[in-house]
C-alpha cells in the first residue's frame, strides 16, 4: 500500500469512528428528549385532571349560586381543558413512538368494520362543520395488525380531513383490496398542502403555516404517528395534494402480514392479547366520544352565543 492510500485509509476510519460516536449521541440526546416528554406530559395530566372535574363540578351549579354568566365561563374552562388534554395525550403518544417499548400487539380484524365504525362516530365532527362524510366499502379486508393503534392511524387522518376542510366539503373514506394487499384511502375536497410542505408532513411537530392553518389548532404529532405505525405494520403511506382541490392519504398493508422484526415477540390471536387490544380500543372511542361530544357541545354553545 502507498503512503498516499495509507494516509487515505488512516483518514476514512477517523471519519468513521467520528460518525459512530456522533450516532450514539444523538441517540442518547433522542432518548433524553422522549422521556422529557413522556415526564413532562405525565407531571401535567395530573393537575389537568383535577382542574377538570372540578371545573365539572363547579359547572352543574348545584347550589345555584352561580349566574348564568359564570356557567358559561366555566364552559370555556373545561373546553380549554379538554384542548390540553388533547395536546398532552399527543406528546405521550409520540414520546411512546420513539421509545424500544412501543411494540405492537397483533390480531386479526376487519379493516373495513374498522373503518366504517370510526366513520359513524366521527360523522358529528363533520356535520358539526357542514360537511359530508362518505364511506365506501364493499367487501371485508381481513388483516393481521395491531387493530388499536391501525384504528388511532385512520382516526387521526379522517379527523385531520375535517380539521383542514371548509364547510361543504366532502370527505370520502374508502377500503379495498389491491393485488392483495389491503388499502385504504381518506380523501377530503379541502385546504391541499403544498408540493414544499408534502416533503416534511410525516416530521414530528411540522405543521403548515397557510393562513387556514392558524385557526387549527394541533400539535403536529398525529402524521408523525401514522408513518411510523404504519411501516411498522412493513406497509407504506403515500400522499397526493393540491392547494385549493384537496388531499389523499393512502395507506397500503400487506394482507395478513407476518409479523415484522419489530413486533417478532408478539404471536397473534392470543386471548389475553386479544382482551389488551380490546381494552386500548375501548380507550380510544371513549375519547373519540368525548371529543365528539365536546365538539357538539361547543358548538350548541356557538349557536347560542
Ligand atoms: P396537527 O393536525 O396536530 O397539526 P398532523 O401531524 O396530523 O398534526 O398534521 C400535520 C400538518 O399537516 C397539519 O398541521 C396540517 O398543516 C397538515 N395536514 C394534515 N392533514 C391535512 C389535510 N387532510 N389537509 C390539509 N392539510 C393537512
Amino acid at each position: 500500500m502507498s503512503h498516499e492510500q495509507a494516509l487515505e485509509l488512516a483518514e476514512s476510519r477517523e471519519k468513521q469512528s467520528l460518525l459512530e460516536a456522533k450516532s450514539v449521541e444523538l441517540q442518547r440526546v433522542n432518548e433524553a428528549k422522549s422521556s422529557f416528554l413522556a415526564m413532562v406530559s405525565h407531571e401535567l395530566r395530573t393537575p389537568l385532571t383535577s382542574i377538570s372535574a372540578y371545573t365539572d363540578l363547579l359547572e352543574r351549579n348545584r347550589t345555584g349560586n352561580l349566574s348564568e354568566k359564570q356557567v358559561r365561563q366555566l364552559g370555556v374552562v373545561k373546553r380549554n381543558s379538554a384542548h390540553l388534554s388533547r395536546l398532552i395525550s399527543d406528546l405521550l403518544d409520540i414520546s411512546k413512538i420513539e421509545s424500544p417499548e412501543f411494540t405492537l400487539t397483533k390480531t386479526d380484524f376487519d379493516l373495513s368494520e374498522v373503518a366504517q365504525e370510526l366513520v359513524e362516530s366521527l360523522e358529528p365532527l363533520a356535520i358539526a362543520k357542514d360537511q359530508h362524510i362518505v364511506s365506501i366499502s364493499n367487501e371485508k379486508i381481513p388483516i393481521v395488525g395491531d387493530k388499536q393503534k391501525v384504528t388511532q392511524v385512520i382516526s387521526n387522518l379522517i379527523e385531520n380531513a375535517v380539521k383542514y376542510s371548509p364547510a361543504d366539503a366532502t370527505i370520502t373514506i374508502e377500503t379495498l383490496l389491491n393485488n392483495g394487499d389491503a388499502e385504504i384511502t381518506i380523501n377530503d375536497t379541502g385546504y391541499g398542502i403544498s408540493k414544499a410542505d408534502q416533503e416534511q408532513i410525516f416530521e414530528a411537530f411540522f405543521r403548515s403555516r397557510t393562513e387556514e392553518n392558524w385557526e387549527v389548532p394541533g400539535t403536529g404529532l398525529g402524521l408523525a404517528l401514522v408513518k411510523r405505525v404504519v411501516s411498522m405494520h412493513g406497509g407504506n403511506v403515500s400522499l397526493e395534494s393540491t392547494i385549493g382541490i384537496g388531499s389523499t392519504f393512502r395507506i397500503t398493508l400487506p394482507k395478513l402480514s407476518a409479523a415484522t422484526p419489530e413486533t417478532g415477540t408478539n404471536t397473534p390471536q392470543v386471548d389475553e392479547e386479544k382482551s389488551e387490544a380490546d381494552k386500548a380500543e375501548a380507550m380510544i372511542l371513549a375519547r373519540r366520544q368525548k371529543m365528539v361530544k365536546l365538539t357538539e357541545q361547543e358548538s350548541a354553545a356557538n349557536n347560542a352565543a
